[in-house]
């Protein structure tokens, strides 16, 4: 099995469990590792109601830490940092403080509209998709530009309930950003939670991925999971994509340093 580099706790308010319920899954599925990448406290106040508080810092760490020891799988320590206008200060001096294994970087807001979020869907039918994407994609530059994180998550996280533009221009408008994230030596994440939304497709997609393989992107695996039973969901899938877009290899991770690891042939 491949290890679950993805996994949220119920300190963001929207997930459920013990840290110990999901390693057990874990276990009984065979995955050798996973990585805890709880959403990540704000200085600020920016998107509270989705994400622990600052002052659970510490109980996070000690949750996990706790689990950690010689039973299989082994347990990462990592956080999902949100990108957003403004957010540069502070992750700049709280990021590299926190002696995380592992950094996901995410965009889930543009211009404070949660366009990932189905309570503001409906917002999709007002805007032009394209330039959403662009808007998008510029932010997701800058988020790699700030050499603070390891990987982005859901890389195409625009499609969760269909709208994308052209392949064309999806591939134009996608091509600079994944030069971005090549030169700043950060990979990608293959994401499955997106065959539990709307779109029922991994992220990133097929057209992406290719375009991040020609770039010598190196890829890692995560289910997203918000409930124990989520932990290594669709793996064979996210494996088989792997393969068919040219990947030999995915990454592991400790103390922020990435292994390259063979795939293996299948789960
Ligand atoms: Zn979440
Ligand atoms: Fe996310
Ligand atoms: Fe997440
Ligand atoms: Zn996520």
């Amino acid at each position: 099995m491949l290890p679950d580099y993805h996994i949220h706790t119920k300190l963001c308010k929207h997930a459920e469990g013990d840290v110990s319920d999901y390693k057990d899954v874990a276990r009984k599925r065979g995955i050798p590792e996973i990585c805890f990448t709880d959403h990540m406290p704000s200085a600020d106040g920016y998107d509270a109601p989705h994400r622990m508080e600052m002052s659970q810092v510490q109980s996070y760490r000690s949750m996990i830490i706790d689990i950690q020891g010689d039973s299989v799988p082994d347990v990462l320590l990592g956080i999902e940092a949100d990108f957003y206008e403004g957010c540069e200060v502070f992750l700049r001096q709280w990021l590299p403080l926190q002696n995380f294994d592992y950094v996901l970087g995410s965009v889930h807001y543009i211009q404070g509209w949660g366009f990932d979020n189905p309570s503001e869907r409906h917002i999709w039918d007002s805007v032009n998709v394209t330039a959403t994407w662009q808007a998008y994609f510029d932010l997701i530059e800058r988020l790699a530009n700030l050499r603070l994180f390891d990987a982005i998550s859901h890389f195409d996280l625009p499609k969760k309930f269909g709208h994308r533009p052209s392949d064309n221009n999806l591939k134009e408008m996608a091509k600079p950003v994944l030069d971005c994230i090549a030169k700043n030596d950060m990979g990608l994440e293959l994401n499955t939670s997106g065959l539990r939304r709307p779109v029922s497709e991994i992220y990133p997609s097929h057209l992406i991925l290719s375009l991040a393989f020609e770039r010598g992107i190196p890829i890692c695996f995560g289910s997203d999971a918000h409930r124990p039973d989520e932990v290594g969901n669709d793996f064979d899938q996210a494996l088989k994509l792997a393969c068919e877009t040219g990947y030999t290899h995915y990454f592991r991770i400790s103390q922020r340093k990435k292994k390259l690891t063979p795939l293996p042939e299948t789960l």
